[in-house]
């Protein structure tokens, strides 16, 4: 969740944006920032859509998609490809270069910071340019999968 101040921050970016875009500061896309800065975590563009529904507030999947990309080259949002068929999203001042842990097998995501590895990320410099953020995703198994896995091959076992 994101506190008040970058709330308002991230309104401002986006009217800023907006209007420099020439886009039309429309009530329902400034609804649509509200809600997915309400979000902790990942979320999806149905996730959004249902929690938009819930508050019995009616946008249609095309505006959705259409201020969440917005909102996302504006950089108040980030995208991710998990790897699933849909697009997941987080609020950028949420996330701090923070890690994701990828389960391949029910595609869990669990962030983690790591100090030492930040540390060394951030010490990192590359000639000609200058890095705004990491997004640095890691794929295994998570624990309720391995431990599944594991009881599924003792069946087997018993059945030869
Ligand atoms: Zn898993
Ligand atoms: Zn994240």
């Amino acid at each position: 969740m994101v506190d008040d101040k970058s709330k308002l921050n991230a309104r401002g970016k986006f009217a800023m944006y907006m209007e420099s875009h020439k886009l039309r500061k429309t009530p329902e896309r400034f609804a649509i920032l509200d809600m997915a800065m309400s979000f902790c975590e990942h979320f999806s563009a149905d996730n959004l859509f249902q929690r938009m529904e819930e508050e019995a507030y009616h946008v249609s999947r095309a505006t959705i998609y259409n201020t969440l990309d917005l909102l996302t080259d504006c950089g108040i949002l980030r995208k991710h490809q998990f790897g699933g068929n849909q697009s997941q999203y987080e609020c950028v001042a949420d996330a701090p270069n923070h890690h994701h842990l990828i389960c391949t097998e029910c595609g869990k995501i669990k962030e983690i910071k790591d100090t030492e590895l930040l540390k060394y990320l951030n010490s990192k410099k590359y000639s000609s340019f200058a890095v705004s953020y990491y997004v640095l995703y890691i794929y295994g198994v998570c624990n309720t999968c391995a431990r599944r896995m594991k009881k599924n091959r003792s069946i087997n076992k018993i059945k030869i």
